[in-house]
């Protein structure tokens, strides 16, 4: 599903250049669930941002469901991005003056949806997180929980072929944290490739293999017993 070579990346600070991403090699098969791990600053985001296509390499090869991504105008990229890519962020990214609902039908404005498919699929994504009572509901009444299950549910309504999740946790309480991780994993065991960015051991553990970046490469790729969140919450 997702193969990368040798992908380097650096941010240019006036005549100073920080090489972030030194030489990155993995692949990710169709149905993993995979974790990024890293300290703060070690270059997570920076790699998540270029496999969700937000960003670009310096160079390297990225290839996307056997589609090579590299020198695509911006309608193209916004194209593969829509088509391939579902997005949950730490910050949940909800806009805040429309419902639920809307905000999980949103995207598939995008993809030039019908209407009428658009609620219904909403509805279907926003009742698989648990949210159906809430449909109508502004982001400032639901929990952090909630929220992010909202951007888990407008991630899923897409049907991506892959889910990025950046510090998908980062900003909600332990226990908050595995009832996401335990939808996550759910996700998951419907056969969905899902990469999430985290710095927390105990969250890297509930996915099934955990990359570890350290100094711009990956020091370790290791298969992991997953550790089920369920049992938490
Ligand atoms: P992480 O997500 O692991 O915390 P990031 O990928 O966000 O790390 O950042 C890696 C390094 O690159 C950090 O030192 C950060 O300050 C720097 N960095 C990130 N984005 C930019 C940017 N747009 N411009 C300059 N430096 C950046
Ligand atoms: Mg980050």
């Amino acid at each position: 599903m997702i193969e990368i070579k040798d992908l380097h990346k650096s941010y240019k600070m006036g005549s100073n250049s920080l090489h972030v991403l030194k030489g990155i090699n993995f692949t990710a098969e169709a149905g993993e669930l995979v974790a990024i791990m890293g300290s703060s600053g070690s270059g997570k985001s920076t790699l998540l941002n270029i496999l969700g296509m937000l960003d670009e390499a310096d160079s390297g090869d990225y290839t996307l469901d056997g589609v090579p991504i590299k020198n695509l105008n911006e309608t193209k990229a916004a194209k593969y991005r829509n088509k391939f890519l579902g997005f949950i962020f730490q910050s949940f990214n909800l806009i805040n003056y429309k419902s639920a609902m809307e905000n999980v039908a949103l995207p598939l404005y995008y993809q030039k949806i019908p209407r009428k498919e658009r609620q219904e699929r909403a509805m279907k994504y926003l009742e698989q997180v648990g949210l159906k009572e809430w449909a109508h509901h502004l982001p400032s009444e639901l929990s952090g929980g909630q929220k992010q299950r909202v951007a888990i549910a407008r991630a899923m309504a897409a049907e991506p072929k892959v889910l990025l999740a950046d510090e998908p946790t980062g900003a909600l309480d332990s226990t908050t944290s595995y009832e996401v991780m335990d939808l996550i994993q759910k996700i998951n065991d419907q056969g969905n490739t899902i990469l999430v960015v985290t710095h927390e051991d105990d969250i890297a553990h509930m996915c099934k293999r955990i990359i570890h970046l350290k100094d711009g490469v990956i020091e370790k790729d290791e298969k992991v017993t997953q550790v089920r969140a369920s049992q938490y919450v």
